[in-house]
């Protein structure tokens, strides 16, 4: 990865610093029902705040498409904020013009303003340059806290990043850090957990792991679709049959390069997709042609013990098995419970993301026992892929 500057390495005392963040929360009725987003980004507002930038927030909601939603409103986000920051947060009804551009003259240094939702123009998302231009008039210097949206090449991402002086927040720092360790310069051998639905959402992921990883464990869903295409009937499973040549192209791949690929040996079938299902445990080889795989069987997680115990540096992404419902959410709590003890142990330097796989990790209480998890959804996975993020290339120095 190409370095980057970060905080430490700019002049921030007197200049009006535009900071991109990720304010994307989750809403119901105006009111903001999670703070994991903001809580992410305090670090970097108090640091160039305590430094005496004048500091100017930016952030997209929702997808108003150019209009003025007034659901998409990033005003509900601005009490939540000023509460987690300890410090108050004044507001500017739109991102660029007189009205932005009032609202931060009157800025006294260290204190902090958020604009309006930039998709309230539709120059956000074609990243054009007058958008860019409006926004660059307002502020001396640059700092993207958002990897997040570090996939999208949009003006309050990319763009500004080109128009001043460009710096990586405390988090996007944090995550460039965390994820270059473990992907770029990693200890092995290296294991990729990869599980979740369907193949379809992942084949890029699947390849690109492929070529980087010593070990690559499939399961969820996604593991039906590589047990049918080795001939085993899965019965009423969640198989994508028509994706048989890609998973047979993935483990040819993965034994010309080496790379060792688990896939599950029983599973736990049930008849019906809900919690507390009557449920059995099969071999793969025998999996009733009425029922479905659930979750990975107890020898399948024995394995996965294993390999979490042979590897040095872990990457997950995706449940091994339908984790909202119990029992099937077995494997995926035992195999985080797992890692979460190695790393604990100073033996495993573990990186987990995704929405589901976070979620699967709150919901196996280990979330905070992993070196680092990612809340970035679809950048996290674009990250795996081995593609290169826009938001983050314009960073590069
Ligand atoms: P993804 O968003 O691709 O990571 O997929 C996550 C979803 O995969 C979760 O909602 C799980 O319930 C689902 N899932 C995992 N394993 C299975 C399975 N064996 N059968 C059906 N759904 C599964």
């Amino acid at each position: 990865m190409a370095s980057f500057k970060t905080l430490d390495d700019g002049d921030f005392a007197g200049k009006r610093v535009l900071v991109r963040v990720d304010l994307n929360v989750p809403m119901e009725n105006g009111v903001v029902t999670d703070t994991t987003r903001i809580d992410r980004i305090v670090p970097t507002i108090r640091d160039l705040s305590d430094k005496g930038a004048k500091v100017i927030l930016l952030a997209h909601f929702g997808r108003p498409k150019g209009e003025r939603k007034a659901e998409d409103s990033l005003k509900p986000v601005v009490e939540p904020l000023a509460r987690a920051i300890g410090r108050p947060v004044a507001f500017a009804d739109d991102c660029i013009g007189p009205v932005a551009e009032a609202a931060v003259g009157v800025l006294a240094n260290g204190e902090i303003l958020l604009l309006e939702n930039t998709r309230y123009h539709k120059g956000e998302e074609k990243n054009d340059p007058a958008l860019v231009t409006a926004l660059a008039k307002l502020g001396d210097t640059f700092v993207n806290d958002a990897f997040s949206a570090a996939h999208r090449a949009h003006a309050s991402t990319e763009g500004l990043a080109h128009a001043l002086p460009a710096y990586a927040g405390r988090t996007m720092e944090a995550e460039l850090t965390a994820l270059g360790k473990a992907l770029g310069s990693p200890t092995r051998p290296v294991l990729a957990v990869v599980g979740g639905a369907k193949v379809s959402t992942k084949i890029d992921l699947l390849e690109n792991l492929v070529s980087k990883v010593d070990i690559l464990v499939i399961g969820g869903g996604m593991a039906n679709t590589f047990l049918a295409a080795q001939g085993i009937d899965v019965g009423k499973s969640l198989c994508e049959h028509d994706l048989a040549e890609t998973a047979k192209r993935i483990l040819a791949k993965a034994k010309e390069v080496g790379c060792e690929i688990v896939l599950p040996v029983d599973g736990v079938v049930a008849r019906e997709f809900k919690a507390n299902a009557a449920n059995e445990t099969v071999p793969v080889s025998a999996i009733p042609a009425d029922a479905m795989i659930l979750d990975v069987g107890p020898q399948s997680i024995a394995t996965v013990a294993s390999r979490i115990d042979t590897a040095k540096t872990l990457l997950w992404n995706g449940p091994l098995g339908a984790f909202e419902i119990a029992p099937f959410d077995t494997a995926t709590v035992a195999a985080a419970k797992h890692a979460a003890a190695r790393t604990k142990a100073g033996a495993l330097v573990s990186v987990a993301g995704g929405g589901d796989t976070v979620a699967a990790l709150n919901h196996a209480g280990v979330a905070d026992d992993f070196t680092y998890v990612s809340t970035a959804g679809g950048a996290f996975l674009e990250w795996l892929e081995g593609k290169e993020l826009p938001g983050v290339k314009a960073l590069s120095s």
